[in-house]
């Protein structure tokens, strides 16, 4: 995009609490059960019912906002939320407006220009709505989801670039699984991404609001928005209008196109809602809450960067899955080598765990496994590259690294008389490259260990192996 443009960026998040029930009643709160098992009057919004808060989610929202740096709210109220949609039976949303949980916040990032900061207008609790599901020409309503516990979180529209915005997401997605309030997957549902994005020219402020809506991934949100700063901005150069709209992300065409415009929005008429009471937290709540937060994902990757001599792209690496870096953690409190950790965690573990189709948590390497296969490495039982192997077989046979060199006596070999053994061999058998090393040419070096590694099956530990060899090469 042009230079001349700015671009302002704000989200509205979605998450589902792990709450285990609903918000206002006792029904299950789980994904993938049969269409409407999980139901009940309260939450199919029959005449008469009375909701209740879910404490627990009461309790996580509050968490999520302190997370986020909110001014907590005293005295947090629900509210009706009126608008019409055949997935929610009460034609209402019990939601907050006036009052939310938390207000006036923000979170922190990592980009490749450094450390930036978003500010959160506020942080609200309210129930989702129930699922149609559209078959030729009928539509089924599952109203399980209805009434589940969900958190919004409202950014400023501070953010300036599409990429910053996956950014943020990846961040944010990262932050509520270290918390455990929300398993974060945008492709079950379970967290949803709204952004308004607008451009104007440098120095002119907020341009014409539009909203994208239907992405289910950060790097998603990150195509539909760049689609749509190019559009507007094609539409400035060209001295056209932007409409206020909504515009829906297609995935399959790579575009957005529009929803709804501003003239069909709608007016919500928020009003209290008169069956639910004021909560008012006391001290004990707020200790709760104090007491259940948990070191956040980008402080973690920044000491883990002091603490490990990381750099920021292994320490990305390594923070970015909850079990991973604790797993890493411990490894390295065993006694493993955080660099040398971090290249087989990255690299060849990786590989084998794809292979498997296994994560990390259900493979049989432990974290003092792999330390063992490291200290195997340095203390020069085995090379590298035995390693590799050894580390096959742990996958296969499900038994420590130790175990699996002795009882396959895959051990290096450092004894004296066996190398020159070897090494008498392999100069015996290639008199011309023996006669040309010792003419100069020191590039047949590694063709002689090579053949010296073939002939000892790999084990030959290479430092006196090198010594021997360049004893007898004269
Ligand atoms: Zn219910």
């Amino acid at each position: 995009m042009s230079n001349k443009y700015e671009t302002f960026i704000g989200l509205e998040i979605h998450i589902h609490l792990e709450a285990n029930t609903k918000m206002f009643c006792g029904c299950k709160a789980q994904y993938g059960d049969e269409p409407n098992t999980n139901i009940c009057p309260v939450c199919m919004g029959y005449p008469g019912v009375l909701p209740m808060v879910n404490e627990k989610a009461m309790e996580l929202g509050y968490k999520v906002a302190r997370a986020l740096n909110c001014k907590l709210s005293k005295n947090t109220f629900f509210e009706r939320k009126n608008y019409f949609y055949p997935d929610m039976p009460k034609n209402y949303q019990i939601s907050q407006f006036e009052e939310p949980v938390g207000v006036d916040g923000w979170m922190d990032f990592d980009t490749p220009e450094g450390t930036k900061k978003i500010r959160i207008h506020d942080v609200h609790l309210e129930e989702d709505a129930g699922k149609m599901i559209h078959a030729g020409d009928m539509s089924l309503c599952d109203y399980n989801r209805a009434g589940y516990p969900l958190l919004e979180i409202v950014t400023e529209p501070d953010i300036k670039t599409p990429e910053d915005t996956e950014l943020f997401l990846r961040n944010f997605q990262r932050m509520v699984r270290y918390m455990g309030v929300s398993d974060g997957n945008m492709d079950e549902g379970s967290m949803k991404c709204d952004a308004n994005i607008s451009i104007n020219l440098v120095g002119k402020g907020l341009g014409t609001k539009v909203e994208l809506k239907n992405m289910n991934s950060p790097r998603f949100v990150r195509k539909g928005l760049s689609y749509e700063e190019e559009r507007q901005a094609d539409m400035l150069d060209q001295g056209k209008a932007l409409t206020q709209e909504t515009r829906l992300w297609n995935e399959n065409r790579d575009q957005t196109e529009v929803m709804r415009t501003k003239e069909e929005a709608e007016d919500y008429r928020y009003f209290p809602e008169p069956d639910l009471p004021i909560f008012r937290p006391d001290q004990t709540f707020f200790d709760l809450v104090e007491s259940g937060l948990v070191e956040l994902p980008l402080t973690r990757k920044h000491r883990m960067m002091e603490e490990y001599k990381l750099s920021a792209d292994q320490a990305e690496y390594i923070h970015d899955d909850l079990y991973l870096a604790d797993y890493f953690e411990e490894a390295v409190k065993l006694g493993g080598d955080s660099v040398q950790l971090f290249a087989w965690l990255s690299s060849d573990v990786k590989k084998l765990l794809n292979r498997e189709n296994l994560s990390l948590q259900d493979s049989p390497l432990t974290a003092s496994w792999l330390t063992e296969l490291l200290e195997l490495i340095s203390s020069e039982a085995i090379s590298g590259k035995i390693a590799k192997k050894v580390l096959d077989f742990v996958f296969s046979d499900k038994k420590s690294p130790k175990t699996i060199v002795e009882e396959k006596g895959m051990s290096q070999v450092s004894d004296p008389a066996v190398l020159t053994a070897a090494v008498d061999k392999v100069m015996a058998a290639n008199p011309d490259v023996v006669e040309a090393i010792k003419g100069g040419d020191n590039k047949q070096r590694g063709f002689l260990m090579g053949q010296l590694m073939k002939e000892t099956g790999g084990k030959a530990a290479p430092v006196p192996l090198q010594k021997i060899l360049a004893e007898k090469l004269g």
